[in-house]
């Protein structure tokens, strides 16, 4: 047993110790070389194909389709004949039927999803094992619920599916983006075409075979892969019948300028730079665990990540010190090891993009802060970091990082938190430490945040409605307000 530390009155922690490898293993993965498009049931054979990587190790894991228009066209068809062909004059029990089956197979299939989540996007299998798949269930389970209600979720409005859904989702929560989109679209009585990221598609693909297993009808859900020509391709069908897309604000604006006087329906979920809130009267070490899961959950590749922390003067030190303290018991490396808190940035283009930011932060002015930490020497890798005397002018406190890196800034008084706190372009989330429930309910009556956690942070549930005010988009997703968008009304 290693020595114990005993710094002056605080809680004894074993030193230098190091956990042992827990690594899960890829072998319940099988993949292919190669993989098409699905469109209409069918596997289709792809025009062109890129390779996907694992960004932990660079290594090479398939040959996928890069879809061409003719290839999107194809599937528009393919859920267009769907759609009429029976989908949508389906009882709602029947297609309920479907959904049910769907999560009750993604939690048969959980480890095999979870391991390949990790391999191609990078994010730890603590993480994808207990939050994405159990959350991608319980979204086809909640929205199975919802799909023979729907006259009562909407009395005396009449609701109809809307017809083709075109859905382009992006790489921080593949398979979790797949099942909020899918999941209410086809409760509704939709067929869907959807893209996965560029970076990121084999969960997706994987997901093809769940949807065989289920026997969902053929064309009711088609998958193409491909970059943004592709998402372009979808947006621009005109066989496609509503939008539905999860990325960046400027990918978002262009979509919706693309739409402007198109008829379609649209719903955007775009980025965040989200205010955690921390009050000089909350739980302190309960408030590190929620800033640490806030912006290092996932990377930081949140777009409701608390990438701004805002600690009330008088209680500035001591939560800084503390914060630094945790940050040293991260640790970072193999996405696949059990132990493994953060894991690899996405892509090389990522990284890039966390180093440039990171690099401003330093010429602005700000303290940077990185514990000690090996970082392994193949794929793409990014310390947790912590930057301290911040200026709200600055690039770091204004732009997406979309990395691990938290900006602290300081407030003295609930008003001065408020005003900084709603001082972005953004309003996506919000964070509240503080043990007063008034002053909880007074700050998020004020926050210009679709959603505010009050002693909590990054918590999710199907039922629950997701959405941002400003440059975070438009649009719920979850909750009864998620089925609104995959509906028309005639009054
Ligand atoms: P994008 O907005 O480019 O990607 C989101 C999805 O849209 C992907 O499937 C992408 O394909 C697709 N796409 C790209 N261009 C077009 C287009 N012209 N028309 C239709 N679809 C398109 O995000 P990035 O992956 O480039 O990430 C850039 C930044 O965006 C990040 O650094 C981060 O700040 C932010 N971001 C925010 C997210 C959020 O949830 N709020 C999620 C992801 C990113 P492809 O994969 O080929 O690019």
């Amino acid at each position: 047993m290693a020595e114990l530390e005993r710094p002056g009155g605080r809680t004894p922690v074993p030193a230098g110790w190091t956990y042992a490898p827990a690594p899960e293993s890829r072998d319940i993965v099988h993949l292919r070389e190669r993989y098409g498009h699905f469109i209409g049931g069918e596997w289709i054979e792809a025009a062109e194909t890129y390779e996907t990587i694992s960004p932990a190790s660079e290594e090479p894991l398939a040959a996928v389709g890069q879809a061409t228009p003719e290839e999107v066209d194809r599937a528009v068809a393919a859920a267009r004949t769907a759609f009429a062909d029976g989908w949508s004059a389906l009882p709602g029990s029947e297609r309920a039927k479907y959904l049910f089956r769907i999560a009750r197979i993604l939690q048969e299939r959980a480890r095999e999803f979870a391991v390949l989540e990790s391999l191609n996007g990078g994010k730890p299998i603590k993480e994808s094992r207990d939050v994405d798949l159990p959350l991608a269930a319980a979204h086809f389970f909640y929205y199975a619920g919802w799909a023979d209600k729907l006259e009562y979720a909407f009395p005396n409005r009449r609701p109809k599916p809307v017809g083709v859904a075109g859905q382009i989702i992006p790489w921080n929560f593949p398979l979790l983006m797949l099942a909020w989109k899918i999941a209410p679209a086809i409760a509704c009585g939709n067929t869907v075409v959807l893209k996965p990221a560029e970076t990121t598609p084999l969960t997706a693909l994987l997901f093809c075979e769940v949807l065989r297993q289920a026997e969902l009808p053929p064309g009711v859900v088609n998958i193409v892969t491909g970059d943004g020509r592709t998402g372009a391709a979808i947006v621009e069908h005109e066989g496609v019948d509503k939008i539905a897309f999860t990325g960046s604000t400027d990918v978002g604006k262009a979509i919706q300028r693309r739409l402007a006087g198109s008829g379609k329906k649209l719903t955007l979920e775009l980025g965040g730079k989200a205010a955690n809130i921390v009050f000089d009267d909350c739980a302190l070490d309960q408030a590190v665990e929620g800033i640490v899961n806030g912006i290092y959950f996932n990377q930081g590749h949140v777009c409701c990540a608390g990438s701004r922390l805002f600690a009330q003067e008088s209680i500035y030190e001591p939560l800084v010190e503390k914060l630094k303290r945790r940050l040293e018991t991260l640790r970072v490396g193999d996405p696949l090891d059990k132990n493994t808190d953060v894991g690899a940035i996405n892509s090389a283009m990522q990284l890039e993009k966390i180093r440039e930011l990171v690099e401003s932060g330093r010429e602005e002015g700000a303290q940077i802060y990185q514990p000690p930490c090996t970082l392994p020497e193949k794929g793409y890798w990014f310390t947790p970091t912590v930057f301290t005397d911040v200026a709200q002018s600055y690039r770091i406190a204004q732009e997406e990082i979309f990395g691990p890196v938290l900006s602290v800034l300081t407030f003295r008084t609930p008003d001065e938190a408020l005003e900084k706190a709603n001082n972005t372009p953004y309003g996506l989330s919000a964070g509240v430490w503080t043990e007063k429930g008034s002053r909880i309910l007074w700050m998020a009556q004020r926050l210009r945040a679709g959603v505010v956690w009050a002693n909590t942070y990054n918590r999710f549930d199907p039922t629950s409605p997701f959405g941002g005010y400003k440059e975070s988009g438009f649009g719920r997703e979850g909750g009864r307000h998620g089925l609104e968008p995959y509906l028309r009304f005639d009054e």
